[in-house]
């Protein structure tokens, strides 16, 4: 698993403390290219791997574990371990006057998403980014900064949140944004979609006409009660509901998410049926496995259900959704732990930075087909029931 945060051995001497407090929060695009156009180096950092020279005219420059030597002491250099050596030409990193640093954007990765904000009106029982109650508009203000930083010809990006809407008209600014400065970046936003239910800003999302956006909304059951259970917000079924109805009589792109699980899995077909008789105009359903991070540790004896237990649930599901052909993935199982019936719908989903597989996995035929686990549920245990493919 990479290291996406942490801290820098030794902070570039320009943050002074007066420094720190003027600019407690500052974004750098990396660029490894020693050639890079002298015009261009005045807005990017350059990434010092040891023993080789370092080029002149960058804003900042970072090395790791020790400063380069022909570095003149001036330059501002800021060090770090090893575990970030993964950063590469193009990525986009955040720096706080403390000496904290993020991986915002990685160049070689499609699994890129930006964390808008962690506050949040439900609270979902496995909530993997448990929400916080705090003003986070700083998020916002970086993901502005941090758009402008990725380069132009990234295929997709992702908006997460917390509820990435409860900005407002700061998040519809952010997708404008978006829009202008990367125009062929396919956009996927994860919303609860209850926001959506007020027509006005259904609308003003719209009008952004962006080409290319999906809004991911989770639905957990046909059972308005037991969704709101599951999200623990009282009437946040009836609003979701609507937001989906109003953004497709807008004619955006909706997802339909499902994570399985104790309090999902047995009323999964007849949420099936529930999406092809109400919802057949979503653009696609997305049947996902738990995640065992965040609220799902705490709440682990009601959430967690091996895989295996449910696999006719799901085979069920799957061909109701098939048969009103309506588009359906397989998000985040393991391929051992599925019938084979839902293999066509199945997606090597997990993002790049947080995949692992198990001991078990070593000698299987089909593990490059397979997405394998979430690095907390190799952690955390996994299914008794895993057979490596022979
Ligand atoms: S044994 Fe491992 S790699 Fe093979 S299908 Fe099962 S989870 Fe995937």
């Amino acid at each position: 698993m990479l290291t996406l945060s942490g801290r820098v051995i030794r902070i570039a001497e320009e943050a002074t403390d007066k420094q720190k407090l003027l600019t407690p929060r500052r974004q750098f695009s990396l660029s490894t290219n020693p050639a890079l156009p002298l015009p261009l180096r005045g807005e990017r950092a350059y990434l010092s791997r040891s023993g080789r020279p370092v080029p002149l005219g960058f804003a900042h420059y970072f090395a790791f574990n020790e400063r380069p030597e022909d570095l003149a002491d001036e330059t501002p250099c800021t060090l770090l371990s090893d575990e970030f050596a993964y950063l590469a030409d193009g990525d986009v990193i955040g720096l706080t006057g403390d000496g904290r640093i993020r991986a915002l954007f990685r160049a070689d990765s499609d699994h890129n998403s930006i964390l808008l904000t962690e506050q949040c009106n439900n609270y979902c029982l496995m909530c993997s980014q448990p929400p916080k109650k705090v003003d986070d508009r700083w998020l916002l203000d970086e993901a502005m900064e941090t758009v402008r930083l990725i380069p132009r010809n990234t295929r997709s990006l992702g908006i997460t949140g917390g509820e990435p809407t409860l900005f407002g008209d700061g998040f519809i600014d952010l997708l404008q944004h978006i829009k202008n400065w990367l125009p062929r970046t396919s956009l996927h936003i994860l919303s609860n979609g209850r926001t959506f239910a007020d027509v006005t800003f259904a609308k003003r999302y719209a009008a952004v006409q962006h080409s290319d956006v999906m809004v991911g909304i989770p639905v957990y059951s046909a059972d308005p009660a037991r969704h709101d259970y599951v999200v623990q917000a009282e009437g946040a079924f009836d609003e979701t509901i609507r937001g989906i109805l109003n953004l497709k009589r807008l004619n955006q792109k909706v997802e339909i998410r499902v994570v399985l699980h104790k309090q999902t899995y047995e009323g999964l077909p007849a949420l099936a049926e529930f999406i092809a008789r109400n919802l057949l105009f979503v653009d696609h359903v997305a049947l996902m496995g738990l995640e065992m991070t965040g609220f799902t540790r705490a709440n682990l004896d009601s959430l967690w259900i091996d895989p295996a237990d449910y696999k006719a649930e799901l085979s069920k599901a799957v061909k109701v959704l098939r048969s009103y052909g309506i588009k359906t993935s397989v998000y985040n199982h393991q391929l051992c732990l599925v019938n084979a019936d839902v293999e066509p719908e199945y997606v090597k989903s997990i993002s790049d930075w947080k995949n692992e597989y198990a001991p078990e996995c070593e000698s299987c035929t089909r593990r490059t087909e397979c997405g394998g686990f979430f690095s907390s549920g190799i952690l955390h245990g996994y299914s008794k029931s895993l057979r490596a493919f022979t």
